[in-house]
């Protein structure tokens, strides 16, 4: 570790995934992660940028966020020389409306950051405990947050709006979106693989365990399918997407769940895992032949089409579609599906280049399709080192 690497860090509630770029935050050096935090055996896994695991550790233990930091921060100082970090990148999953870019981390920022937890409870506690531990650790070291939310405050205020009466609006009840640290890259990729597409009108679909879509006008979002929490929107692993209100009212008054009950349902148990009652894994489901499986996928790809239409309509027309995430950059069958539904936007997939994209961005709809597709790798870590160098100056 010299004195000019960045290190990554995405920190959830029971894992902190990192990546440690070279000089310019170009070149990719390590990646890994630590597991089983808080439950236990806490695992340590490094690979180096060709994948070849360079590390592996375990615990018998359930390691906390400090602890994992403190392990971490040993293993990057004892592959070195000991220089220490040029600074470290933080992924924070919300900046309310405070934060429209990338901020240096320092106690003012941390204590604005913690009045805005009751909008991300489940995320932002474990995000500012991986913050602290980090600044306790490396305190000469200059730490950055970069936001998922950030992306989205460019949008038009209609965008960000609820039908709801001011006085609600003012608490922060609003809009959001999230995912916006894997739409900006994926807005900053596009033209490099075609310059055309600088002031496009773009869809594009970040489909993992957490799904949504960004509709993009010249690289900027209008418009996000997350809304005020990461649950709004496309059915995903186990949460279910975008319910009627009215249901959460159901379940509360009429057949009595209580809120906890209400909030593992819609977060842990719906979506893929929910209908199908097999598993979140989209993997597993496209290998089983139980209609249930069918049914979540193809609720999954029908969603997908009533939000592009929904987009193509807030962006008064479309360009291109992007597939990306574990989802929409390995499901061979959902980019079929959805683009099938899509015909009628102008969209003509090429079975074979989708069929075999290879490795890195590609396009996989014909020549002469009017919309074109494409699939792009997620890389929320590389936009992090590249804001985080941008702070540096
Ligand atoms: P996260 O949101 O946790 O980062 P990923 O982006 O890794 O998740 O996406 C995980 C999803 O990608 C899972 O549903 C997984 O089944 C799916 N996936 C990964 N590889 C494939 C594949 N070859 N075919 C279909 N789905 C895949």
């Amino acid at each position: 570790m010299a004195a000019d690497h960045i290190l990554v860090l995405n920190t959830g509630s029971s894992s902190i995934k990192f990546s440690l770029f070279g000089s310019g935050a170009t070149e990719l050096l390590l990646k890994g992660r630590i597991e089983n935090l808080f439950s236990g055996p806490t695992r340590f896994l490094v690979q180096d940028a060709a994948q070849r695991p360079v590390h592996e550790q375990s615990w018998p233990e359930a390691l906390d966020h400090a602890a994992g930091m403190t392990a971490l921060l040993a293993f990057l100082d004892a592959r070195s020389s000991g220089e220490g970090l040029r600074a470290v990148g933080h992924r924070i999953v919300h900046g309310g409306s405070l934060y429209s870019g990338p901020v240096q981390l320092n106690e003012s920022v941390l204590a604005e950051l913690e009045t805005l937890i009751p909008l991300a409870p489940l995320h932002l506690p474990h995000n500012l405990a991986a913050v602290r531990a980090a600044m306790r650790m490396a305190p000469g070291v200059m730490q950055v947050a970069c936001f998922d939310t950030a992306f989205h405050r460019s949008q038009p205020a209609l965008a960000q709006a609820f039908a709801l009466p001011p006085d609600i609006t003012d608490r922060g009840i609003r809009r959001y979106g999230f995912h916006g640290l894997s739409y900006e890259y994926i807005a900053s990729s596009l033209p490099e693989a075609d310059t055309a597409l600088a002031g496009a009108k773009v869809v594009a679909a970040h489909l993992g365990n957490g799904a949504s879509m960004c509709a993009m006008d010249a690289g900027r979002s209008v418009a996000s399918s997350m809304g005020f929490t990461a649950v709004d929107g496309l059915p995903m692993g186990t949460r279910c997407g975008a319910v009627d209100p009215g249901v959460v009212l159901y379940l509360l008054v009429q057949l009595g769940m209580d809120v906890a009950a209400v909030q593992d349902l819609l977060y842990l148990r719906s979506g893929l895992l929910g209908v199908s009652g097999i598993s979140a894994d989209m993997r597993e489901l496209e290998a089983s032949d139980s209609p249930r499986a069918r049914l979540a996928i193809d609720l999954m790809v029908y969603r997908i089409g009533r939000e592009l239409g929904s987009m193509a309509a807030a962006l008064g027309g479309l360009d291109a579609l992007v597939f990306s995430g574990g989802i929409g950059e390995n499901s061979v069958a959902l980019r079929a599906a959805v683009c099938r539904d899509a015909r009628w936007l102008g969209v003509e997939l090429d079975q074979g280049a989708n069929a075999d994209p290879g490795k890195g961005v590609a396009r996989i709809s014909t020549p002469a399709s009017k919309v074109s597709v494409w699939v792009v790798p997620a890389n929320e870590e590389l936009m992090i080192a590249r804001h985080t160098l941008d702070i540096l100056g």
